[in-house]
């Protein structure tokens, strides 16, 4: 079998590494830590960092495609690698996802709707930027944040300068507060043809700023629906994606917003690896290496639960319930160190009734 290369040795490349095995592959990881996730599952682990030219020339010549689960790769190693071979997704796509202002900019040019947002470079900025988004408002990095890491809510000028200042005045994006009604997230792969292959629409549920909960079918109404997987096929198609991504959005008075992209598999469409005919993971090997995509179809209602690092506090979680439940599926990523917030691992929920599905997975997390 061929050898696959995935930059980033998280979860999502370990996700990504059982896949591609699965499928006959051997998979070579670049990462620097020595204990990733996926460094540790795969055919080779490269520990180097992710613009180190020896070992991106190394990863680019032994393997037949290389594609990444670290959104912040730089753009420019991405561009070295296809020189050597097959790279899904492009730097282009990356470096607009990766860095909040182009991502936000390309989204308003593309006339996708997003919340009212305003881009500051320098503390001059954040006058017309409130003035731009209206108060409360959210100040955002423009590059490296995730999980709600970089950023602060804000309710005037005052408090804007300062989270501005206490980011050490890097490049922001300023955003209007959104009543949200609730937030979904589409998943989809799209082929060199264009062809694109759609998961089911996610509801997910955050606890501050970290994803906790996804429900799948998402309750909403099928025009809605439709609308969200329509936006994220045109905003895949527009970017001229290859590969798998995801788009997050907001729904407010019943009208959506696209809060960001993710170039890569998602947390939200951890639900696909017991609940799809084919999950994320699969269909991420698929498109890199220009394979049919799979069918995306649902084969059962599903609610997936985030486990964080917190749980470890009090002695570890206790697995038994949960692994006695017919109904539930556990995934652990096997870091070693639980740290607040971290994710550990998740559990899907299965259920023809979506509502009880919900009910017993808000039970077993409590439990655990
Ligand atoms: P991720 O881990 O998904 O990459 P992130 O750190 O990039 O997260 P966002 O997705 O921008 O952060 O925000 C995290 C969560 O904070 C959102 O899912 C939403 O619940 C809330 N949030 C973010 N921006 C807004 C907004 N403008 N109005 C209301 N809520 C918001
Ligand atoms: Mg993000
Ligand atoms: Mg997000």
């Amino acid at each position: 079998g061929a050898t696959l290369g995935i930059l980033g040795g998280g979860q999502l490349g370990r996700m990504f590494t059982i896949a591609a095995r699965t499928m006959g592959y051997k998979v070579m990881v670049l990462d620097p830590d020595f204990a990733s996730p996926a460094g540790q599952m795969a055919d080779v682990h490269l520990q180097a960092d992710y613009t180190d030219h020896g070992a991106l020339k190394h990863l680019g010549s032994a393997c037949a495609a290389v594609t990444t689960e670290f959104e912040n790769v730089p753009a420019a190693s991405l561009i070295e690698l296809a020189q050597h071979c097959r790279v899904s997704p492009g730097a282009q796509c990356v470096a607009i996802a990766q860095d909040r202002s182009h991502e936000k900019s390309w989204l308003a040019q593309n006339g996708f709707a997003t919340a009212p947002f305003a881009l500051v470079y320098n503390e001059g900025d954040l006058d017309q930027g409130i003035a731009d988004t209206g108060t409360p408002a959210i100040l955002k990095v423009a590059r490296f944040g995730y999980d709600g890491k970089g950023q602060a809510r804000v309710n005037n000028l005052e408090e804007a300068r300062a989270a501005f200042r206490e980011f050490g005045g890097q490049p922001c994006v300023l955003e209007g507060f959104v009543k949200l009604e609730r937030e979904v997230s589409v998943v989809l792969a799209r082929d060199d043809a264009g062809r694109c292959a759609l998961f089911p629409v996610a509801e997910n549920r955050h606890e501050n700023g970290v994803l906790d909960v996804s429900i799948v079918p998402a309750r909403v109404t099928d025009a809605l629906a439709g609308e969200a997987r329509a936006m994220a096929r045109d905003i895949a198609a527009q970017l001229g994606y290859v590969g798998v991504m995801a788009v997050e959005f907001f729904v407010a008075d019943g009208r959506l917003m696209v809060n960001e992209i993710a170039p890569r598999p998602h947390n939200s469409g951890h639900y696909t690896l017991d609940a799809c005919a084919t999950d994320q993971f699969e269909q991420q090997v698929r498109a890199l290496c220009g394979l049919p995509l799979g069918d995306t179809r649902l084969l059962s209602p599903v609610v997936m639960v985030n486990i964080l690092g917190d749980r470890w506090q009090a002695g570890g979680p206790h697995w038994g319930t949960l692994l006695a439940h017919p109904n539930i599926k556990l995934h652990l990523y096997g870091k070693a160190t639980p740290r607040p917030g971290r994710k550990m691992g998740h559990f899907n929920v299965l259920d023809a009734d979506v509502a009880t599905a919900l009910q017993l997975a808000e039970q077993m997390r409590d439990a655990l």
